[in-house]
């Protein structure tokens, strides 16, 4: 379970987040629409811990992580994929997929491989991409690769920023059912921020609609597309079709 409390952020004199309060149910996936510039990318970087919130609080299961104390990313057991993936050029596809892995855990190179197999087997790609460099591979697969990367840390929550938006079509639908299925299989809670209405109504439980720092509206996707809160929220998704 995620909350987020009275979170406000600002950078010098632009208050960017004005009072966010959100839950997202343990395993529930969110889908955080609205205009550029509204703040969405900010709560996310607050949510993984990349930057502290001014005021407000966030929690983990119940267990404070942003307030009056501070848990670093690191310690979050939260994964993050961006838009392009950021998958570090100079390793190997399997070297990508290994790095996030508690080596503790997973000790000696048998045991790595195993598990960079699982993952990759996870996303739906052959353990023979193990060896190809992220370039060798297309868009589509390389956000299954960060996926795998991210799911590596056994993470809590996964934030995805717009994961899909620098896909084709055809190729942005497959990539978000893969993924979808992958996350839900494994009971992650996700934050997808998209600027894609029918992603966030396949793939979220629940929706919320961002305009100028504020939540403007929460709900289930087809009540918020059918019956948006105020005319500003109805003209955004109607733009957004
Ligand atoms: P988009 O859909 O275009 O990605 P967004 O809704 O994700 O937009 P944010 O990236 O969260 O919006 O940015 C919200 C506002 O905060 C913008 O006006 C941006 O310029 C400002 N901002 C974000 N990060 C910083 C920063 N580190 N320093 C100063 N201003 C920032």
């Amino acid at each position: 379970h995620l909350d987020i409390e009275e979170v406000t952020k600002d950078f010098g004199r632009q208050q960017v987040l004005k009072g966010i309060n959100l839950s997202v149910a343990r395993g529930g996936t969110t889908a955080i629409v609205g205009p550029s510039g509204s703040g969405k990318t900010t709560l996310l970087r607050l949510i993984a811990g990349f930057e502290a919130p001014d005021t407000g609080r966030i929690l983990m299961d119940g267990k404070e992580v942003a307030g009056s104390t501070w848990v670093p990313a690191h310690r979050r057991n939260i994964g993050y994929v961006a838009q392009d993936g950021a998958l570090f050029p100079h390793l190997s596809v399997g070297q990508n997929v290994a790095f996030g892995l508690d080596r503790e855990k997973f000790r000696g190179r048998k045991a790595v491989q195993e598990r960079v197999d699982e993952l990759l087997d996870m996303v739906a790609l052959d353990p023979a991409y193990a060896k190809r460099r992220p370039h060798q591979l297309s868009g589509g697969q390389q956000q299954r690769i960060a996926l795998a990367r991210a799911m590596a840390c056994e993470p809590e929550v996964m934030l995805l920023d717009e994961p899909f938006s620098a896909l084709d079509a055809g190729l942005r639908v497959a990539t978000r059912r893969a993924i979808g299925r992958v996350l839900h299989q494994a009971g992650v809670t996700t934050i997808l921020v998209t600027h894609d209405q029918a992603e966030a109504l396949s793939f979220a439980d629940q929706v919320a609609v961002m305009r100028g720092g504020r939540l403007a509206q929460i709900g289930n996707p087809f009540v918020v597309y059918t019956r948006p809160a105020d005319r500003a929220t109805a003209e955004f998704l109607g733009d957004a079709v």
